[in-house]
């Protein structure tokens, strides 16, 4: 019996100067479980039109609003009463993000406190902030005036949806913008948390708003808005090229983090119990539909037989099923459109590379967007299921026999988001993390990260980098001033 949330709501509207309203033409589009592939919910379907009112909101709290000129700490306490009110919502957070996105709900437990510590440290780091001084001997002295840059729009994936909301919102606010937020529409429904979350923190009207509904429409529109000065941006690498085309007749600052197929080196000096650990973490946990999943396990020939026995024994053990069981380890994926393209790579992926777990659906599963936790084996580096992006539970394994091609094969993809290095050798682990095109390199360790250091990928995984001083920086403009002695 498929569990369902208490006081589901049936329809989800805009927030737009701190009003719930439908879109102007009144459209909606239908959001479905992923496990019934049932629709439960009506969200409002925005368009220009919407995305206008809320831009016009957003500008109008900008430029008249007390939100952007309050001093740090003002802002900082409003934050961090956020915080505390996320943190208040943990059970029913993840609860809806289970039953909307189909993550094993022991996974979605997490989710609050991490984005409650989104909202901490940018509310720490903006009150710690200072910006620099400088003397042009015996004429000037030049200084930063730091101001917020204006109106950002927000457009976030499907996956850990509210959670990947609270990296922008954070830092966005914090900075002192005001934002028009659009939430992905395969998982509108925790974004619908936000609206009294940030009433009872103490939010001015008009300072956060949400248009739901498409990418092409209302994501589209936000991107054009004359109005909007940034666009921060997370999704896959295709949408980012769109919207970096789109933005350019309006010169917007844009910040993106998009897709990947990292790499995990194992060499034959590792831990292999802790990287046989890791990797299987690493593409199983969150359904694999993680931007930083190690996809791609590159394994030193002298383990290679060994590792591949025992990987594929903890693969076959993985607990797929209901994703409110807190038994379950893989849930279901978010959309049948996006477990048919998983599926997809599946079948091409017997065509390319040899099948060792899974594979197929779960026996007993006969409905719902589940797949078995699936293993190819020496997997060449041409293959597709190598090189592409799948966003699930399926992982590449493939052979190395020297640093030298470990690196090669590990930056042989266009994406270069994380990558993960396993070796008891501390030299080489620097040596080959420091080789390998990847913006995010953990050595012999995974997933865990101070949130000042820089989060983003290279080349088609992305463009610019956040986490700490830098979200604050995107956020702001650093205006020069000079002055004469
Ligand atoms: P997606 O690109 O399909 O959609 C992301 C968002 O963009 C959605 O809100 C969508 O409505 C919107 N969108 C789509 N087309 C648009 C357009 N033309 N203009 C404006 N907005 C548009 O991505 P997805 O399938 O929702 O998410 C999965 C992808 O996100 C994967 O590639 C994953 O690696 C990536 N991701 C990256 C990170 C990171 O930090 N690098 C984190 C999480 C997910």
């Amino acid at each position: 019996m498929q569990h369902v949330p208490a006081d589901l709501p049936k329809r989800i509207q805009h927030f737009i100067d701190g009003e719930f309203v439908d879109s102007l033409d009144g459209d909606t589009f239908e959001v479905l479980d992923p496990v019934s592939n049932t629709a439960y919910l009506e969200a409002s379907s925005g368009k220009r039109a919407d995305v206008d009112r809320a831009v016009t909101a957003a500008r109008k709290a900008f430029d008249d609003g007390p939100w952007p000129g309050m001093l740090p700490r003002e802002r900082a306490r409003v934050l961090n009463k956020i915080a505390d009110i996320v943190e208040t919502r943990n059970e029913r957070l993840a609860e809806l993000e289970t039953f909307d996105t189909g993550l094993p709900i022991t996974q979605a437990l997490g989710q609050a406190k991490r984005a409650a510590e989104n909202f901490r440290f940018f509310a720490d780091l903006v009150v710690a902030q200072a910006d620099d001084t400088y003397k042009v001997p015996g004429k000037q002295v030049n200084y930063v005036n730091r101001k917020p840059k204006g109106v950002a729009g927000l457009i976030t994936p499907w996956n850990t949806p509210f959670m990947l909301e609270s990296w922008k919102l954070a830092p966005a606010l914090a900075s002192g913008c005001t934002v028009v937020l659009k939430p992905a529409e395969f998982t509108p429904l925790s974004a619908g948390l936000w609206p009294e979350i940030f009433r009872e923190a103490g939010v001015p009207d008009g300072v956060f708003n949400i248009v739901n509904g498409f990418g092409e429409e209302a994501g589209d529109a936000l991107v054009k808005h004359e109005d909007v000065q940034l666009i921060s941006f997370t999704g896959e690498s295709a949408t980012g090229q769109q919207i970096f085309a789109n933005a350019a007749p309006t010169l917007k600052a844009l910040s993106m983090e998009l897709g990947g197929k990292s790499p995990a080196v194992v060499f034959a000096d590792a831990d292999l119990d802790a990287a046989i650990d890791s990797t299987v973490f690493g593409v199983f946990s969150l359904n694999g539909e993680r931007c930083t999943a190690g996809s791609r396990v590159l394994v030193e020939r002298g383990i290679y037989d060994e590792f591949v026995r025992r990987y594929v024994e903890r693969a076959n053990n993985v607990r797929v099923g209901d994703p409110h069981d807190p038994a379950t380890e893989v849930g279901a994926l978010v959309h049948p459109e996006h477990h048919e393209k998983v599926t997809r790579y599946i079948e091409l992926g017997k065509t390319e590379a040899t099948l060792a777990a899974g594979g197929e659906r779960p026996e007993g599963l006969e409905s719902g967007n589940y797949v078995q936790p699936t293993v190819f084996i020496d997997v060449p580096p041409t293959a597709r299921i190598f090189q592409e992006e799948i966003f699930g539970p399926v992982v590449a394994i493939t052979p190395f026999d020297s640093d030298e091609e470990a690196v090669r094969l590990a930056n042989d993809t266009k994406y270069g988001l994380a990558a993960y290095v396993w070796t008891s050798n501390l030299e080489r682990a620097h040596n080959v993390g420091q080789r390998i095109d990847a913006g995010m390199v953990w050595l012999n360790s995974h997933n865990v990260r101070d949130l000042r250091t820089p989060f983003g990928g290279v080349k088609a995984s992305g463009l610019g980098h956040e986490g700490g001083y830098r979200s604050l920086d995107f956020y702001s403009d650093q205006q020069a001033m000079h002055i004469s002695l």
